[in-house]
């Protein structure tokens, strides 16, 4: 469980990241603490027995838990944060903006586009079949989300290529073009 440092508060509209291009971002603080193992259990950190992952965000608690191992690798850490800070923007995005999103990634869907921006999303959406979309199921809504982060993370930790950057180009442009006329400079909620 060592090294478990206390968590650390930050103010989102104070955010930025050493080599990265994190847009302006608002809202109530949030607090960022390591751990490792890091591991989790149906949606909680536990001692032993969970699932160890890399990073876990607590979105009513306003915290952000990440492995400890991240800190030696400045890259990662920027992308596996910039998809956590994500999913807090997720949750104040509104139903219009997130149905767009979700229309978009089901455009991709129904086209066999191949690949993700991370393998967060693209682990999910090996699992998907065409009724997911249809069917709005769990399933797709969770796939729906991680990409969100994950194209987050693609546009804004400053990483030119990594090795889970795997969506074929053609598809990151509309991605990034929805980045834009979503947010344009206006201070993404978290
Ligand atoms: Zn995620």
């Amino acid at each position: 469980m060592r090294p478990r440092s206390r968590p650390r508060r930050f103010i989102p509209s104070r955010c930025s990241l050493d080599g990265g291009q994190l847009p302006a971002l608002t809202g109530a603080p949030l607090r960022l603490s390591y751990r490792t193992p890091l591991l989790v259990r149906r949606g909680a950190l536990v001692a032993r027995g969970g699932k160890e992952v890399h990073a876990a965000s607590f979105l009513r608690r306003r915290l952000i838990v990440l492995d400890s191992g991240l800190r030696r690798h400045p890259q990662e850490w920027r992308r596996i944060l910039v998809h956590e800070l994500f999913h807090f923007a997720w949750l104040r995005l509104g139903n219009p903006a997130r149905a767009s999103w979700r229309a978009l990634l089901a455009r991709e869907f129904a086209a066999r586009a191949r690949g993700e921006l991370g393998w967060s999303a693209e682990w999910r959406k090996a699992r998907l079949t065409p009724a997911d979309p249809a069917r709005s199921t769990p399933r797709w809504r969770d796939y729906v989300c991680e990409a969100f982060c994950d194209t987050a993370a693609w546009l804004y930790a400053g990483l030119a290529r990594h090795e889970e950057f795997t969506l074929s180009h053609c598809w990151r442009k509309p991605r990034r073009r929805w980045f834009i006329q979503q947010f344009g400079d206006r201070a993404i909620p978290l």
